[in-house]
């Protein structure tokens, strides 16, 4: 037999391709590779409620599958699941394929007036090298702000074509991270979940989805699983231990912007010490408790309404924050569930070092709108055009109030906890001048449901704004002035951020 040949019957051998997901989930012992999850959902496709539609290509050119659940009608609870932004986290896409071939064997478990679009596989290069990263070495879930990744931007299509009252995304983290092995230590929790969490989101919004989290402590325990928020740091009581990071470069808050709830889930998988696949069946279980419960709609669904349909005419307040952190106001001194591995024990380690509560350290006024410099426009005008946010091209030079912000520095200080927030901009704002909103320039006005967005994108004086990124900070003036100016006043524009 030829080398490859052989390879080629030694690897069918190895892995014998399925046809259809094993009966009960709870047995899984190897993820759904991409061309078996594409049989699965051409065998699903128009069965009872599924339909399955291709969202866009990935940049090594394999389909991005779009699931809709839905009996027809117009949907009161409308669900966006999706899931392996990282393609070695693998967990959530199985639990998204049995959430779908148990609907379209028994139509009932989909409520009438709910529906659920499901990205099962948002990376499907990462997810076939077994990588992280997708098929152009970019982080997915770090690609939110910028949009410059096609997996990304089908994810933000999705999100603002569907509206949905409940965003998903769906990952893992690694229960035996190397400071906690150094003390002999596993994290705790089966599964993990926090909700939005920039301080620029509606408070009700932000309580609302915390409600969720916190309710889903007894649900996974009914389910035999251990719950906690989600929480990212080192080993306690001396590591800080915080939720989810704040930035709207991740799923969570960018898709949260679009003003719904929006939820981050993360099974615990044991990356280094074994198989992460020896107890998938288990992760999609834990999964499962929470994707099905988010179906029915919860203990609160009208009050979720409430709060979204709110959120969605809420105007901008008056000052933008800028630069904001996790802290523990107190300090609190908190017990963290931690297994003794030598033992299987679970012990509680009392910590001062747990993140609760978000501290603003900075704001600034809000602006009309911004203005973006001539030079800056094309690759401006493709970012805003991405995120669906309205922006005029300026014809006629047009009076107005601005204010330049001058980048002082970026510092990229490598910081353990926080990781990716290297790319600090420290930043100054200049006095308001009068002058002209230049021909040729954007502007991009504070107005209606995509003011938030647009802030949250454009807003120079933020810490961790557009200047990070390499492409961003090239269009930086030599003399450090940035392209984006913060338009004061302008003759004749409705007030910051009032709804039309
Ligand atoms: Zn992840």
């Amino acid at each position: 037999m030829r080398p490859a040949a052989f390879l080629a019957a030694a690897a069918l051998l190895c892995l014998p391709a399925r046809a259809e997901l094993p009966e009960d989930h709870r047995t899984l012992r190897r993820t759904t590779s991409y061309d078996e999850m594409k049989r699965f959902l051409e065998g699903v496709d128009g069965k009872g409620p599924v339909s399955v539609s291709v969202e866009g290509t990935s940049t090594k050119g394999r389909s991005l599958y779009l699931v809709r659940l839905s009996h027809g009608g117009t949907p009161a609870w409308k669900l966006f699941l999706y899931a392996q932004q990282h393609g070695d986290e693998l967990s959530g896409k199985d639990a998204l394929l049995y959430l779908i071939r148990d609907v379209a064997r028994d139509p009932a478990l989909l409520p009438r007036d709910v529906e659920v679009w499901a990205m099962p596989m948002v990376n499907p290069d990462g997810a076939e090298a077994g990588t992280r990263e997708n098929g152009a070495g970019a982080d997915l879930n770090r690609d939110h702000m910028t949009l410059d990744q096609p997996e990304t931007q089908a994810v933000h299509r999705v999100a603002r074509r569907v509206r949905p009252d409940v965003a998903v995304d769906c990952h893992e983290f690694s229960r035996d991270s190397d400071s906690w092995k150094r003390r002999g230590w596993e994290k705790w929790p089966d599964i993990t979940m926090d909700g939005l969490d920039t301080p620029l989101f509606d408070p009700g919004l932000v309580a609302a989805a915390r409600r969720w989290v916190d309710e889903s402590a007894a649900v996974e325990e009914a389910a035999g699983h251990r719950f906690l928020r989600y929480w990212v740091g080192g080993a306690p009581p001396d590591d800080e231990q915080r939720p989810s990071a704040p930035d709207v470069d991740g799923g969570l808050n960018a898709i949260g912007a679009y003003g719904g709830l929006s939820f981050i889930i993360e099974a615990a998988v044991r990356h280094g010490s074994q198989d992460p696949s020896a107890d998938l069946g288990n992760r999609v279980d834990a999964y499962l408790a929470l994707l099905r419960r988010f179906v029915a709609g919860g203990s609160r669904r009208a009050d979720d309404l409430a709060a979204i349909a709110a959120a969605r005419k809420r105007p901008l307040p008056p000052f933008l924050p800028t630069n904001y952190l996790w802290v523990n106001p107190g300090p609190q001194v908190t017990g963290f569930p931690v297994i003794e591995v030598a033992t299987g024990r679970t012990l509680t380690i009392p910590t001062p070092n747990l993140m609760t509560t978000m501290a603003v350290k900075r704001s600034v006024p809000t602006p009309l709108g911004y203005s973006v410099a001539p030079p800056a426009a094309p690759v401006f005008a493709a970012l805003l055009t991405r995120h669906g946010i309205p922006f005029e091209t300026v014809t006629a030079p047009r009076p107005a109030r601005v204010e330049s912000v001058k980048l002082l520095r970026v510092e990229e200080e490598f910081d353990d906890l926080y990781e990716r927030y290297g790319g600090r901009a420290v930043t100054s704002r200049g006095e308001p001048v009068g002058g002209d909103l230049p021909a040729g320039s954007l502007w991009v006005p504070l107005r209606g449901e995509t003011a938030l967005r647009a802030s949250l994108l454009l807003e120079p004086l933020s810490l961790y704004g557009l200047y990070r990124y390499p492409r961003y900070r090239a269009l930086v003036g030599a003399d450090g002035v940035l392209p984006v100016r913060r338009v004061v006043a302008l003759p004749g524009a409705a007030p910051p951020g009032r709804p039309r």
